[in-house]
């Protein structure tokens, strides 16, 4: 399966700094093997839209709203990210569940909304330290794929990215963060696909990529991105140079 690399900036890059980091990234990755998508701040999607024309670089973003329109101060819905050239969309990152309170059944809604209107979601699922020390990672990664797929169908299936990212090793912009270790991260992609294969059927479950982040950067990305399920990486910190993220995407070939 072709390995999918999503840059998440989260809040970071004005507008020109994200069109210079685009330049820059477009001719390190115009052979990649892998898909490869950058996913910027709202308000820079459609400068770096422009300057992604031509290229095999996608364009995604990192929330929206599940209403095409409406009363909803502040926020952004799919229709407007269609609008700009937005073929991907972040939901469920454990920012927006921690932060700003998004529960499973408002990620759900924003995942089916997504898939109506023709965007990939690259939904985000993964366990918090204490649940980690409390060996329940596996009971909250079920129970968010169950209630954050609720309602779809195999087909729709198709579509959808699963990121795999374990809390207490997302940076956090912290360079010493230590990701999960090679193996711990492919025995949960394994639970991810088991849990895809109940809910769904046996092609679903080995068709889906998983996508591994927390802390992949380019020296650690080589021996994640060869386990067999892991199916890419969602990158934060590192995404915001263009050559390390380069070398990420490079690293699965
Ligand atoms: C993230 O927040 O999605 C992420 C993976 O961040 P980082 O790569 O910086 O750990």
């Amino acid at each position: 399966m072709k390995n999918l690399i999503a840059a998440n900036w989260k809040m970071n890059k004005t507008n020109e700094e994200a069109v210079a980091l685009v330049k820059e990234l477009t001719p390190l990755v115009k052979d990649a093997e892998a898909d490869v998508v950058v996913c910027p701040s709202f308000t820079v999607l459609k400068d770096v839209a422009d300057e992604l024309k031509g290229s095999n670089i996608k364009l995604g973003a990192q929330n929206m709203h599940y209403e095409d329109s409406g009363a909803f101060t502040g926020d952004v819905s799919p229709l407007m990210l269609k609008s700009v050239g937005c073929g991907y969309v972040i939901l469920g990152h454990s920012d927006r569940r921690e932060i700003f309170k998004e529960d499973d059944a408002l990620i759900d809604k924003k995942v089916i909304s997504a898939l109506k209107h023709a965007l990939k979601p690259i939904l985000c699922v993964g366990e918090n330290f204490d649940q980690k020390e409390k060996g329940i990672a596996n009971d909250i990664i079920e129970t968010q794929l169950k209630n954050c797929l609720k309602g779809l169908d195999n087909q729709q299936m198709k579509d959808v990215s699963i990121a795999y990212e374990p809390i207490w090793a997302i940076s956090r912009g912290n360079p010493n963060v230590k990701p999960a270790t090679k193996e711990d991260a492919e025995q949960r992609h394994q639970f991810v696909r088991s849990v895809l294969n109940n809910l769904f059927d046996e092609n679903t479950s080995k068709n889906t990529r998983i996508l591994y982040g927390g802390s992949m950067k380019a020296e650690n990305a080589k021996e994640l991105l060869a386990m067999p399920d892991i199916n890419g990486g969602l990158v934060g910190n590192a995404s915001l140079k263009a050559k390390g993220f380069a070398e990420i995407v490079k690293a699965g070939e």
